[in-house]
């Protein structure tokens, strides 16, 4: 494994960073029974880095990393969020990021958590977010029941405007650098590297797209991007190569972020991830992949409130053929 410094924490993270959104069962159904050997699996491979919410299987996320961390919590840095409580429904107010943060720390077995984060603050009002909500998180922090503090969400632009207003420690963007984007390194990381603001990218395979497997109802990605992803996993896998290593690989080279975080559903997939720390893609292979790419590369698609998006990048419309290859 390797390790970065989170921004100015004086914490270091490890590059690969466990994503636990699989444990509330957001993609499919993942076995409870698995959640030790899952958790001693990444640990054992030097990741450090944990992040949860209690969105993620409204609280089971939670639950379930805590209970599965408890003999390395002097070990890990763990990172939960607020704001966030369902697919609609979100409550940035102080008094619900207080409460938040208390039922967590209930959920997760612990007095204080290493970061909390505001969870998808583009569906949220952007001045409650740094006038009321940030507070908040300073407050806490004060109280010692965080040590640090953060945002998340969509669109990277918006992050990098709430970010020169709020004095966040962390900033974690998903979906925007991956083989799919790299808007996150262009238009929020000068300023998150300028103002020592520790990067968190997530999503490495685009939430699941570049796994292979069948999506859940709710992903958001629209087809033209899915398209594109499923024909990168046939080719990758036509010529016998891993398309999560790859993926994985391609979001490493980015040594601005101190760590990736992918969501884990099994110990296979922790090896895979591990995988791309020494793989060498073959030249010809990267080329096609990019091909395959390039129609939809830097495509968004609508998140959280409109007047929160960045401008203009809004997914194309797809050709009727198109459609259809889609759905199949
Ligand atoms: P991801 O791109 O990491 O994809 C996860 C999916 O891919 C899961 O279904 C997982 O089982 C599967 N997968 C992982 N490795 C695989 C492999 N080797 N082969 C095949 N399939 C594999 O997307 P994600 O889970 O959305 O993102 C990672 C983490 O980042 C989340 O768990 C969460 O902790 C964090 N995150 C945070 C936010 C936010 O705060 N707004 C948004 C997205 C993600």
């Amino acid at each position: 494994m390797r390790y970065r410094a989170l921004g100015s924490t004086g914490i270091s993270v490890s590059v690969i960073g466990f994503g636990a959104s699989p444990l509330g069962n957001v993609f499919s159904s993942v076995p409870r029974a698995d959640d030790d050997a899952l958790v001693g699996r990444a640990v054992d491979a030097g990741i450090n880095f944990f992040d949860v919410s209690p969105y993620y299987g409204a609280g089971l996320a939670e639950e379930r990393l805590g209970e599965a961390l408890v003999p390395y919590r002097k070990d890990v840095v763990l990172a939960t969020k607020c704001g966030r409580n369902g697919a609609n429904r979100f409550d940035f107010s102080a008094k619900g990021i207080t409460a938040s943060l208390e039922a967590s720390l209930r959920r997760l077995k612990i007095d204080a958590v290493d970061l909390i984060q505001a969870h998808d603050i583009e569906f949220g009002d952007i001045d409650q977010v740094i006038y009321e909500t940030i507070p908040a998180l300073l407050a806490l922090k004060q109280q010692g029941k965080a040590r640090y503090i953060g945002i998340t969400g969509y669109w990277p632009g918006l992050l990098a405007r709430v970010i020169a207003e709020a004095p966040v420690d962390t900033v974690l963007n998903y979906c925007h650098l991956n083989l799919f984007s790299d808007e996150m390194d262009a238009v929020l990381t000068p300023a998150a590297e300028r103002m020592g603001i520790g990067l968190i990218n997530a999503s490495p395979l685009h939430m699941g797209i570049l796994g292979g497997a069948q999506l859940p109802d709710w992903h958001p990605a629209p087809p033209a991007v899915r398209v594109a992803g499923a024909d990168v996993v046939s080719f990758c896998r036509s010529s016998g190569a891993d398309p999560a290593i790859l993926s994985m690989w391609a979001c490493l080279q980015y040594r601005s972020v101190a760590s990736t975080l992918v969501g884990f559903a099994s110990t296979e997939q922790v090896d895979s991830a591990c995988a791309a720390l020494d793989f060498v893609p073959d030249t010809q292979m990267l080329k096609t992949v990019r091909r395959l790419v390039a129609p939809v590369f830097n495509t968004s698609w609508p998140q959280g409130r409109p007047e929160n998006e960045d401008a203009g990048r809004v997914a194309p419309a797809l050709e009727e053929d198109e459609i259809k290859v889609a759905k199949a």
